[in-house]
């Protein structure tokens, strides 16, 4: 979810001190006996931290000025000191799968720590909590970039001698931070686990004595009823932070779970039957399952909110590699079975898991949601639904769930059309870009085995609208044009959920061992982009992605085959393509006819510039596919700032992606965080005129 702006986790309001809305299912403490330390409170930072040089002029100079406070001499033999861009050259280094304190390592802390003998430091007393891989052209040769802890405590221990040394380290802008306490936070499990125990045996505001603690349950008669809908990233933690807190939750899921959604995908993939319910976009996990598995955020990586998610991934099987790695990465494989744990743990709460159930409508009374009608996904007949009371409604649908916008605008609730990102997926072979990228070193990628990461690449350029031929758009400001979601090694994928409309992603595996890399090359649109084409109302910008999804879906010619060009003659349409990882079938089209003039004059200007930045990017291998529109929603669904709550309708909490506010697995959003969390949805409202996949001092989309 580097960060710009405004950041904040979401999905849904879970503030636990104090619960601002009384009928989201926390205990509220009257008063609170004590405050809690922060490391155990959810509510993550209220502002996200912008880092590196996404900071603004005034949070430098405060940072600078506090880091250079003289700190206490006592001070100094506490915590941890941290010192940072530790680069070691990639031949003295074992290589990405290696976290330990080698002698290369030890002489760059030295060199950092200006501590006169490396050889004198144990290794024992540093442990690496960030490694990267950087071979920018800029530099002399490319390095393994590393971060570590160094226990002072440990320190002295083993090596007494380094007490002099100590007393006189202080704090060094940008490469030596002191810490007091290692800064730690537990999975979200944890959290609230502590939590619970600090309020242990505290009087609710109802006046009723809940027991708290490990045997903590609500009185039957007391215990909310959260309707969660969606089991992507943020309607799981959802699901997972209110079945901690003891509400009584029903996770509503329209697709299946990942074994038959796993079947239905390799229906499509093999035979191409499309499953309308169960599919990349639909089904537990959401489209963070079969996805590329991108690990990263605007967020800080080492805000607390963000460990507490990775560690929480962590915790249901994901490799602890993901807590250090510069890019974290899981990829489908590790996926699957990370959320089949994830739902044994929710059903072990007691969460009522329902796949295959769609919500239709939602249940009004008052101005309050007092629940939802449910039926069977695989039955259209909605007039068979049930309905199902609750407290509160919190909606997690992701934003290829359409229907969903439709309904809510039937009860007057407020949605806003929002800027967006359209465009193509850019395939080359991965051999290619690991020799833009690493030259001689490309030798080393050895389809993800070797010592260097499979390589990668971000590229992000603004057009001003002025400077192309604005014929359907005229006066346009700004276009932003960037690479997004760019999977290394992986593979372009169908993520339509209706046959009639054609559009694409990408994904991998852990290993990223395809010999293919994809990425989304897209453009930025907004209303006047809409109001060209007679698209108008809160829903237009979901017109104008439908509109260019037929047009895809009619230039493949059908039978979910996809458009494609190569590079060089998305210009002017030649015959001959070169391969593709897409398996349904492409046909040769002429995608520079396939958007407005302004959208594709943006493209060919961005990827003459790519192709300046990244020599060898405009090649004839180079394979275009149409069309990449799900970057982000193109709907906002307001909602209350403190207490997550649609700003048009009591009770019901809109989360995630589809509420307009994220953008990826791990996501972020316009002020910070959430509370809950724990959402995994960390929102991002500028995400779109940046560009994605990056690590903290990038701009990106993807957040987990
Ligand atoms: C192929 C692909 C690759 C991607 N790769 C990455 C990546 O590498 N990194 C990254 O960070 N992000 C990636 N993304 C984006 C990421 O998956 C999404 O940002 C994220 O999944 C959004 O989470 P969400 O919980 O808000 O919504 P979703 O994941 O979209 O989940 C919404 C869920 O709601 C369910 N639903 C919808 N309507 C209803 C209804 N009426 N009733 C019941 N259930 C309903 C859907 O079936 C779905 O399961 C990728 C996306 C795709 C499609």
């Amino acid at each position: 979810m580097s960060i710009t702006s405004n950041c904040k986790l979401i999905p849904l309001h879970l503030s636990l001190l104090p619960n601002p809305n009384p009928k989201l299912p926390f205990p509220n403490p009257n008063p609170p006996p004590l405050s809690p330390p922060k490391l155990l409170s959810i509510r993550c930072a209220k502002r996200a931290q912008r880092t590196g040089k996404y900071r603004y002029p005034s949070e430098k100079k405060k940072l600078k000025s506090r880091q250079q406070t003289q700190i206490d001499v006592p001070q100094k033999f506490e915590g941890f000191w941290r010192p940072s861009k530790l680069g070691v050259s990639v031949h003295r280094d074992r290589g990405k799968d290696f976290l330990d304190v080698s002698d290369a390592l030890l002489e760059e802390i030295a060199k950092v720590l200006e501590f006169p003998v490396a050889s004198m430091l144990p290794p024992e007393a540093f442990s690496v909590v960030r490694k990267s891989f950087d071979a920018r052209k800029l530099l002399k040769e490319p390095k393994f970039v590393y971060t570590v802890d160094m226990d002072v405590i440990k320190l002295l221990d083993l090596e007494p001698r380094t007490w002099d040394f100590i007393s006189q380290l202080e704090p060094k802008v940008g490469l030596i931070e002191h810490m007091l306490d290692e800064r730690v936070s537990g999975d979200i499990i944890n959290v609230i686990h502590d939590y619970r125990r600090i309020y242990n045996g505290v009087v609710s505001n109802e006046g009723v004595h809940i027991q708290l603690g490990e045997s903590f349950k609500y009185p039957a008669s007391k215990k909310p009823k959260v309707a969660i809908v969606g089991s992507g990233p943020s309607g799981l933690f959802a699901s997972l932070v209110f079945a901690e807190l003891g509400a009584d939750v029903t996770l509503i899921e329209r697709g299946q779970a990942v074994e038959q959604k796993g079947r239905d995908i390799g229906a499509l993939v093999v035979r191409r039957i499309l499953q309308l319910e169960s599919n990349f976009c639909f089904g537990e996990g959401g489209a963070g399952t079969w996805s590329d598995g991108k690990l990263v955020t605007r967020i800080g990586r080492n805000s607390g909110s963000v460990l507490a998610v990775m560690k929480t991934l962590v915790h249901f099987g994901a490799p602890r590699n993901i807590l250090v790695d510069g890019k974290p990465h899981l990829g489908t494989d590790r996926l699957v079975p990370l959320l089949r744990n994830f739902r044994r743990h929710l059903q072990g709460l007691g969460v009522n898991i329902r796949f295959g159930t769609r919500i239709d409508d939602l249940l009004v009374e008052n101005g309050s949601v007092v629940g939802v009608k449910i039926s069977d996904s695989s039955n259209n007949l909605k007039f068979d639904s049930q309905k199902l009371g609750c407290d509160a409604v919190v909606l997690a649908v992701g934003h290829s769930a359409r229907d969903i916008y439709q309904m809510l605008l039937s009860h007057d609730i407020n949605l806003c059309p929002k800027d967006f990102s359209v465009g193509l997926r850019i395939e080359h072979p991965q051999e290619l870009i690991n020799s833009i990228q690493y030259s001689g070193l490309a030798t080393e990628v050895r389809s993800g085995r070797g010592k260097v990461p499979v390589a990668d690449y971000k590229v992000v350029k603004y057009i001003n609208g002025n400077d192309v031929d604005t014929t359907f758009n005229p006066g346009t400001v700004r276009c932003g044009c960037y690479s997004f979601c760019m999977c290394p090694g992986g593979q372009v994928v169908l993520t339509s959920t209706n046959p009639s409309e054609l559009c694409i992603n990408g994904m991998s595996f852990s290993r990223c061992a395809s010999k293919w890399a994809n990425a989304a090359l897209v453009v930025t649109v907004s209303s006047k982009d809409f109001d060209a084409l007679n698209f108008r109302g809160p829903l237009a910008g979901v017109e104008f992605q439908r509109e260019f999804e037929r047009r895809a879906a009619t230039m493949g010619g059908g039978n979910f085959a996809v458009p494609v060009q190569t590079v060089t003659d998305f210009w002017k349409i030649r015959a001959s393509v070169p391969p593709s990882s897409y398996r349904l079938g492409v046909k040769v089209a002429s995608l520079h006819e396939l958007f407005p003039n302004n959208i594709t004059e943006a493209l060919q200007n961005s990827l003459s510039m790519f192709d300046k930045e990244l020599p060898g990017f405009i090649s004839s291998n180079a394979l275009l596919h149409g069309v990449e529109r799900r970057t982000s929603s193109p709907v906002q669904i307001p909602h209350n700032t403190d207490t997550y709550e649609s700003t048009s309708l009591k009770g019901l909490y809109p989360v995630g992606e589809g509420a307009g506010y994220a953008g990826g697995i791990l996501k972020g959003d316009d002020e910070p965080t959430s509370d809950t969390l724990l959402g995994l949805a960390l929102e991002d409202t500028d995400a779109e005129t940046k560009s994605s996949d990056s690590d903290d001092s990038v701009p990106d989309l993807y957040p987990l």
